[in-house]
């Protein structure tokens, strides 16, 4: 491997590679890993996090998409036994071949901002085997996962999120901590996953149907949205004004409604 060779950063891969040490140190500071602990990063790049995630002595897992990167990152830890490279797509990647016991994995990574959503979703799966998850994050992703009802910023990934975790916004970091800089703000967040949902479903999959269906349409009434699923009358047997926005509802509201569709089927 020469030492010298230069990767391009791929736009299509979301490469934004952190180079502003202070910013990695805080990252590192907030995921603090211990010996012993299993960790989990998704999209090493070249390195910048995974250097200081080794140095902790906790075991490492990488997934990294850019086969090109695999040489770079295998030269640079080559002489680390705490370290294991998988090269392909976190969004396929399968957490039974990391062979970890439940809420034990510490989930990290500076993600490809054009797949952050569907990774996230991806993780909320296997929640059951994840103690904590740090992320770097457009800011707005972050505001939105953070946010409560009532406002904009409240909806699908609110609301899932919250229903497994504890979100916390930690801090803000500029483009200019980046190679290349990013176009926007970025942010880190934390989410601990619950040991129990504060308000659990009966069938979670019957949450993410209603949420979905309700903010499909986001300005109309769940009485107009949720017409497929619910009618009028099931929705106000759930405890919830059906001439209400989506944006109006709390989590434990969902979780009614998500119920009750739960029994409709179950008496069908
Ligand atoms: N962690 C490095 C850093 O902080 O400098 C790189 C961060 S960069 C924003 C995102 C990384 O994720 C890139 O290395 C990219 O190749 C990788 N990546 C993109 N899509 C991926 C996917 N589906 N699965 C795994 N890695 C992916």
């Amino acid at each position: 491997m020469n030492e010298h060779y230069q990767h391009r950063a791929r736009k299509r891969f979301g490469q934004n590679f952190l180079h502003d040490a202070g910013v990695i140190d805080r990252i590192l500071r907030a995921i603090h890993a211990k010996p012993g602990e299993h960790l989990l990063e998704i999209g090493p790049g070249q390195g910048a996090l995974t250097e200081g995630l080794l140095n902790s002595g906790a075991h490492l897992d990488v997934v990294e998409l850019d086969k090109d990167l695999v040489p770079i990152l295998q030269h640079k830890f080559r002489d680390r036994d705490n370290f294991r490279l998988h090269q392909g797509d976190a969004l396929k990647l399968d957490f039974n071949q990391l062979q970890v016991p439940e809420r034990s994995l510490k989930v990290v990574g500076n993600l490809p901002y054009n797949i952050s959503t569907p990774l996230i979703f991806h993780l909320l799966a296997h929640a059951h085997l994840i103690r904590d998850m740090h992320f770097m994050l457009q800011k707005e992703v972050v505001e939105r996962m953070a946010a409560g009802p009532g406002g904009g910023d409240w909806g699908r990934l609110s609301i899932m999120v919250q229903y497994h975790c504890r979100v916390e916004h930690l801090f803000n970091v500029g483009p200019g901590a980046f190679n290349p800089p990013p176009k926007v703000d970025s942010a880190i967040v934390r989410l601990v996953p619950h040991a129990t949902p504060p308000h659990p479903a009966k069938d979670p999959a019957l949450l993410e149907r209603v949420v979905r269906e309700a903010f499909n349409q986001r300005r109309k009434t769940l009485r107009n949205t949720l017409k497929g699923l619910l009618e009028n009358a099931a929705i106000e047997a759930a405890g919830v004004d059906g001439s209400l926005r989506p944006e109006q509802l709390d989590l434990s509201a969902f979780v009614r409604l998500a119920d009750q569709l739960a029994a409709q089927q179950a008496g069908a």
